[in-house]
């Protein structure tokens, strides 16, 4: 059982699933909600339990971002036409148990750092 929660812990998240597709993701919209880069893995929608008022944004025609209203931590990612969800790996507490797969958007990415830990980068 993997389990997370926002900074204020107004809204909890688990999940018994293995998740998958770990990316840090370099995108304009996560670097703006995030201040950086995000974290992030998904499991199967019906397999990634939530409780609390998740305020969801819709960033764009394909995807909504899910956050806290309260502490403002962006903490899901839900594309409309997939049946999975991604969650932040910032947000879980104790180990994760995955490891980071690949480097996502990173023409996107900022120019204060570089990424030199040899995981695939994608555009
Ligand atoms: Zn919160
Ligand atoms: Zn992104």
């Amino acid at each position: 059982m993997l389990s997370g929660t926002c900074l204020c812990g107004d809204i909890t998240f688990r999940t018994a699933a293995t998740p998958k597709g770990a990316s840090m993701c370099h995108c304009g919209q996560c670097r703006k909600m995030s201040g950086g880069v995000w974290a992030s893995a998904h499991v199967k929608e019906h397999d990634l339990e939530i409780s609390g008022n998740v305020t969801w944004f819709e960033a764009s025609e394909i995807a909504k971002r899910g956050l806290c209203g309260r502490c403002g931590a962006f903490l899901f990612w839900k594309a409309h036409d997939e049946d999975t969800i991604s969650f932040a790996l910032g947000a879980v507490d104790g180990p994760t148990g995955v490891k980071i797969e690949k480097h996502i958007f990173v023409r996107d990415k900022g120019d204060f750092y570089d990424i030199a830990d040899g995981v695939e980068q994608r555009d």
